[in-house]
C-alpha cells in the first residue's frame, strides 16, 4: 500500500482491499451502547463501583486488553472520550443521548460490567462501604493472597507511574498547546515493549481531557491500537465515526437547547430576547439547518467505501467545529509494515486544509526502525518531538511492583524476597515491566492453588519457569517445518545421551529424519543457518569451539526443558508421523 510516496500527488488512492474481515467486530464494539440496561442488573458490584472512581477510571482499560480478539481496544478508551467530549463541549448536557439519562460513572460502570467481576473485586471495594458489617465479607475472603489480582494484569491503567515523570512531563509540554488552541508538535515515542508506553500515554490524555473539560477548552484525544486497527481504510472509519457520533451528539444537546428557547418563545416572544436569534424565523433556520447537518451525517460502514470517500467524510466530521484533537497511534509500527505509510501521509497533510480544527498526532512505536519505511517527509512530520522510553532496571521495576503489589495483594501475603526476585528476573528480561508484573501475578496464582498462605521466593522461580515454558511452547510450536526437524534431531542426540553434538552429528540425524517424512533435505550450510536462528530464539545454545588442527566446530546443546519441547514438536503432524526415532540415533556413528 505504500505505493508511490515518491511523487507527493494524491496518494488517497483507492484502497477497498484495506476493507478488511476484522472491521465488523469492531463495529460491534463500538455500537455496543454504553448505555445497556440489561447488564446492570447482573451484578450488585456496579453500584458499588460507582461510587468508586479510581477503580472505574482504572479498569476502565481493561476493557481494552483483556480481549484482544472481539473488543478492539480502542473501545474503552472511546467510552470514556465519547462522554468527556460531551461534557466539554457544552458542560450543561451530559446526559446527551445516553438514552438511560445515565451520568457520567454509571456509564462507564455499565462498560465495565462486559468484563467479569470477579469477588475478590467487589469485595475490594466493599472495604469502603459502611453498610457491610464485615459478616459475609470474611467468609468470602478466605483466600489470604489476593486482594485484587486485577491490578497486576497488563490491561489496568495505573494511576501513578514512576520513573515515568520524565516522558510524562515532556508530553505535557508539548501537549498543553491544545489547551491553548494551538497545534502540538507531532510527536514520536519509542521503547522497548513493557517499557510504559501505553500506560504514560493513556495517562497523559485521560489528564488532558479532564482539563480540557475543567477549562472547557475544545480539546480531544482519540487513542487507536494498531495492531487491532491495521488498515487505512479501518482507522480512517474508526476515526470518522467517532468524530459523527460526537457531532451528532453535540447536535442533538444544542436542538435540544433550541427547541426549548422555541417553546418557550412561542408562550413569550420576549425569551428570545438577549439570545444570538433576533426573530424566532432564525431560530426556526438555526433548528432547521442543525437538524439538516445531522441528517448529512452518515456512519462509515466497516467495508466497502473507496478509501477516499472514507478520508473526506472524516475530514467533514473533524472539521464540524473548532477543536484539537490529538490522535494516539499506538503500535504504529504494525500499521506501517501491514499497509505502509498512506494513512500517515494522509493525516499528516490535513492541517494545511483544515478551517476550523488542528490535528495532532502521537505515534507509539517498539521499533525506531520503522521510520525507515517512511516517506521523508511524514517521517520528518511525525518526528518533530521524539520522546525516548528507556528500559526499567531492577531497582526500578522493584518500586514498580511495589506500588502495585500494595492494591493487589492482601497485606503480608509476599515474603520479602518476591519483588525483588521478580524485578531480578524482568531486569534481565529487557527491563520488561509487564514481563515483571506477569512473574508476579503467576507467582502469587500459584502460591493461591498451592493454598500457600504466602507467596514465597519458590513461588516466583516456578512463576518464571512456566512463564518461559509458555514462551518456548509457543516459539516452537509456530517454527517452520525444517526447523522443528533440526531441533528434532538434536532432542533425539539429547535423549540418547550425547550432549554437546556438533553440526555434523544434527545433519546427519537430520537427513533421515527428512527421509522418513518425505521432507525435502536441505544442504548442511542451511541447516547451520537454521541452528543459529535456534540459537537466536534462545531454543538451542551453540557455542564455537576450537578443535586444534581441525579447525572450528560448533557444539550444539538445548537450552529448553527436553520433554515438553519434544511433546510440542510430535503435535506437529508432519513429525508425529516419525514412529520410532531410536534407531535413527545410529545415524550419528555412520559418516
Ligand atoms: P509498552 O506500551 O511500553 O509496551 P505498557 O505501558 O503497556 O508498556 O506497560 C506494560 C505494563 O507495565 C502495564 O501493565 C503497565 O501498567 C506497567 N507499567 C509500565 N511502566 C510502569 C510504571 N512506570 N509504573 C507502573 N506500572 C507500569
Ligand atoms: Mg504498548
Amino acid at each position: 500500500m505504500a505505493g508511490d510516496t515518491s511523487d507527493g500527488t494524491d496518494r488517497r488512492g483507492p484502497a477497498a482491499a484495506d476493507t478488511a474481515d476484522g472491521a465488523t467486530a469492531a463495529s460491534d464494539a463500538e455500537s455496543a451502547p454504553v448505555t445497556d440496561p440489561g447488564s446492570d442488573g447482573e451484578t450488585g458490584g456496579a453500584d458499588v463501583r460507582d461510587d468508586a472512581p479510581p477503580e472505574v477510571e482504572a479498569d476502565d482499560g481493561a476493557v481494552d486488553e483483556a480481549d484482544p480478539a472481539g473488543t478492539p481496544a480502542e473501545t474503552s478508551a472511546d467510552t470514556s472520550t465519547g462522554s468527556s467530549a460531551d461534557t466539554s463541549v457544552d458542560g450543561d448536557a451530559v446526559g446527551g443521548d445516553d438514552a438511560a439519562g445515565s451520568f457520567e460513572f454509571g456509564s462507564r460502570a455499565r462498560t465495565e460490567t462486559e468484563v467479569d467481576l470477579d469477588v475478590d473485586e467487589v469485595l475490594g471495594e466493599d472495604d469502603d462501604d459502611e453498610d457491610s458489617t464485615g459478616l459475609f465479607d470474611d467468609l468470602l475472603s478466605g483466600e489470604p493472597i489476593f486482594e485484587n489480582k486485577e491490578v497486576l494484569r497488563p490491561s489496568y491503567t495505573p494511576h501513578e507511574l514512576p520513573h515515568r515523570n520524565d516522558q510524562i512531563n515532556k508530553m505535557a509540554t508539548i501537549l498543553v498547546s491544545a489547551l491553548r488552541g494551538e497545534t502540538p508538535s507531532n510527536i514520536l515515542i519509542y521503547g522497548k515493549t513493557g517499557t510504559g508506553k501505553t500506560a504514560s500515554a493513556k495517562f497523559v490524555s485521560q489528564e488532558l481531557e479532564s482539563t480540557s473539560q475543567k477549562y472547557d477548552v475544545p480539546c480531544e484525544v482519540e487513542y487507536i491500537n494498531c495492531e487491532v486497527t491495521d488498515t487505512q481504510y479501518r482507522v480512517l472509519a474508526q476515526l470518522a465515526n467517532k468524530f459523527i457520533e460526537k457531532n451528532q451528539t453535540l447536535i442533538d444537546d444544542r436542538l435540544d437547547e433550541l427547541r426549548d428557547l422555541r417553546s418557550r418563545a412561542t408562550e413569550d416572544p420576549a425569551a428570545i430576547a438577549g439570545t444570538e436569534f433576533d426573530a424566532v424565523a432564525a431560530l426556526d433556520d438555526r433548528i432547521a439547518d442543525l437538524e439538516d447537518d445531522r441528517e448529512e451525517m452518515e456512519e462509515v460502514p466497516m467495508t466497502g467505501w473507496p478509501t477516499d470517500r472514507v478520508y473526506s467524510t472524516f475530514f467533514d466530521a473533524v472539521d464540524y467545529h473548532e477543536r484539537v484533537v490529538v490522535i494516539m497511534l499506538d503500535e504504529i509500527d504494525k500499521l506501517v509494515e501491514k499497509s505502509g505509510d498512506d494513512t500517515l501521509y494522509n493525516l499528516s497533510r490535513m492541517n494545511s486544509e483544515l478551517e476550523n480544527s488542528r490535528i495532532s498526532i502521537m505515534g507509539i512505536s517498539n521499533d525506531l526502525k520503522f521510520t525507515d519505511f517512511l516517506d521523508p517527509r511524514v517521517k520528518s512530520s511525525l518526528g518533530e518531538e521524539e520522546i525516548v522510553f528507556p528500559p526499567y532496571d531492577a531497582n526500578q521495576l522493584r518500586d514498580i511492583l511495589q506500588h502495585r503489589s500494595d492494591t493487589a495483594f492482601k497485606a503480608d501475603a509476599l515474603t520479602e524476597d518476591v519483588i525483588p526476585l521478580c524485578a531480578a528476573f524482568a531486569a534481565q528480561e529487557h527491563g520488561d515491566a509487564r514481563r515483571a508484573l506477569d512473574l508476579l501475578r503467576t507467582a502469587g496464582e500459584l502460591a493461591e492453588r498451592s493454598q500457600a498462605d504466602l507467596v514465597e521466593e519458590s513461588h516466583v522461580r516456578q512463576a518464571q519457569d512456566k512463564i518461559e515454558l509458555d514462551r518456548v511452547v509457543e516459539v516452537v510450536r509456530t517454527l517452520p517445518t525444517q526447523s522443528k526437524i533440526v531441533l528434532f534431531s538434536i532432542i533425539l542426540l539429547e535423549k540418547n545421551g550425547v550432549h554437546n553434538v556438533n553440526t555434523g552429528e544434527v545433519f546427519n540425524i537430520y537427513k533421515r529424519l527428512c527421509e522418513e517424512i518425505d521432507a525435502d533435505v536441505l544442504t548442511q550450510r542451511r541447516v547451520t543457518d537454521l541452528i543459529s536462528e535456534l540459537d537466536m530464539l534462545g531454543i538451542v545454545n551453540a557455542v564455537v569451539v576450537s578443535k586444534g588442527r581441525y579447525g572450528r566446530t560448533k557444539e550444539i546443546s538445548l537450552s529448553v526443558p527436553i520433554d515438553e519441547t519434544e511433546a510440542v514438536l510430535l503435535s506437529d503432524s508432519r513429525l508425529g508421523d516419525i514412529e520410532d526415532a531410536q534407531p535413527f540415533v545410529q545415524a550419528r556413528f555412520d559418516n
